[in-house]
């Protein structure tokens, strides 16, 4: 098997990443196994910030890497908390600080949609000039008062159309099967399948 180093400390990642990819022959390893530290996300795109945490990884480890980037995209407020999305409440990363700001960006204000964005990005070396880049948005609206326990972040709070469920209300495999990841991770087998 090929070894693959996912850009990651997220053992939830590690485990549904290690499944998918196992079936094209990747092992998948967590980059903590190579003392690889976290890279910084400094860029204000999705894919860039993957770009770098894969590019980092591959470099220091000098195997191909996986990385993902997330967020959410709220239209009426320009995009954000987009690639801010885990520190939008401040330091330290907290969902209850992060949710509380996007209630008050968002008080008085009619247009609730908002998305999810999941990019995915596989480097097969540090210098690889094409990687493969998958992305996967899920859409939905920004209600006031927060319903369910699963999921986490934002979930409480982001509602599944035609479902009359929030995000964090979905059973597992539901949120799994629709979500930005799902989606994403979908159209990286399918780049996977169709060699590119
Ligand atoms: P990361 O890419 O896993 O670091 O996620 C970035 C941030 O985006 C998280 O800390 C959450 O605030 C938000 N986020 C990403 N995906 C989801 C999701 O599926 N549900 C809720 N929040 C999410």
């Amino acid at each position: 098997m090929k070894k693959l180093v996912l850009a990651s400390g997220n053992a939830g990642k590690l485990r549904e990443f290690g499944q998918l990819l196992a079936p094209f022959d990747f092992e998948v390893l967590p980059q903590s196994a190579f003392k690889v530290p976290e890279a910084d996300e400094p860029h204000v795109t999705f894919v860039e910030n993957a770009i770098a945490k894969a590019r980092h990884a591959a470099h220091l480890t000098g195997l191909p890497a996986l990385a993902d980037d997330s967020g959410l995209c709220v239209t009426a407020l320009d995009g954000a908390p987009g690639v801010f999305s885990a520190r939008y409440g401040g330091e330290p990363k907290s969902d209850e600080r992060n949710n509380a700001r996007l209630l008050t960006e968002l008080a008085g204000v009619a247009d609730r949609r908002a998305h999810y964005v999941a990019v995915l990005v596989l480097m097969r070396s540090a210098y690889d000039p094409q990687p493969l880049i998958a992305q996967g948005e899920w859409h939905g609206e920004i209600i006031d008062t927060p319903r369910g326990a699963g999921g986490f972040g934002y979930d409480p709070y982001f509602l599944v159309p035609g479902t009359g469920m929030t995000a964090a209300e979905l059973p597992h495999e539901e949120k799994n099967r629709c979500s930005h990841r799902g989606k994403a991770l979908a159209q990286l087998i399918e780049c996977l399948r169709g060699g590119t």
